[in-house]
């Protein structure tokens, strides 16, 4: 098995990720392994200078190769808000549902009927010198429904249709999720990607 950190503490996501990677012969370490880390900010205008920045400052702090993955939500008539702000949207302070809340005033303020939105997810390998070896990009498009409808899932999902569904992501299973979602789509290449590079073909 060939190693490989996935710069995240989230368990949900690092379950998700080893468990597509672990097909390819890849073990996944996750950020809760090293305690002492130095946060990285995500201080980037982009998912995918997000993404960059947090594969090249943990690969040179472990020395382990490493993928990093930034996504959020892009909502048109909001000019793409709440986009590389969407965990904090409204303030850190703000429970998700109160975060949603705000989202859903704000989009019935443009009355726009379509409501189209997608959910973004930028990924990016960095080596331990920190140089970036390869770079991916997702989308699941979709609109947001009038109401958060559903459970499942977390952040946004409670409100987002996916393009083919009536459900949100809150009420569809989280096996159909994980086959359509901007994570997965951003995550075939950089697996395809991994595979070549621990063959030494890249
Ligand atoms: P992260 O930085 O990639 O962990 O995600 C940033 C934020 O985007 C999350 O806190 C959620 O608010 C939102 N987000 C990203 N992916 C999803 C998803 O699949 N469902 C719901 N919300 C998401």
């Amino acid at each position: 098995m060939q190693k490989l950190l996935i710069a995240t503490s989230n368990a949900g996501k690092l379950n998700e990720l080893s468990s597509k990677l672990s097909s390819a012969n890849i073990e996944a370490h996750g950020l809760t392994e090293f305690p002492h880390i130095r946060e990285i900010d995500e201080s980037g205008t982009t998912f995918l200078e997000n993404a960059m920045l947090k594969a090249a400052g943990y690969a040179k702090q472990t020395g382990l190769l490493s993928l990093a993955d930034d996504s959020g939500l892009e909502v048109r008539a909001l000019d793409d808000r709440p986009g590389v702000l969407s965990a904090r949207y409204g303030g850190t302070s703000l429970g998700f549902a109160a975060r949603i809340e705000l989202l859903l005033s704000e989009l019935d303020r443009t009355n726009d009927p379509a409501r189209l939105a997608r959910f973004s997810c930028a990924m990016a390998v960095a080596d331990a010198s920190g140089a970036i070896l390869f770079i991916s990009e997702g989308i699941c498009g979709g609109r947001i429904s009038r109401d958060p409808r559903g459970s499942g899932g977390f952040g946004y999902d409670p409100i987002f249709v996916p393009d083919g569904f009536d459900q949100t992501f809150g009420e569809l299973p989280q096996t159909i999720k994980q086959e359509i979602s901007h994570r997965a789509r951003a995550l075939e290449p950089i697996i395809s990607f991994l595979a070549r590079f621990y063959r030494g073909l890249t």
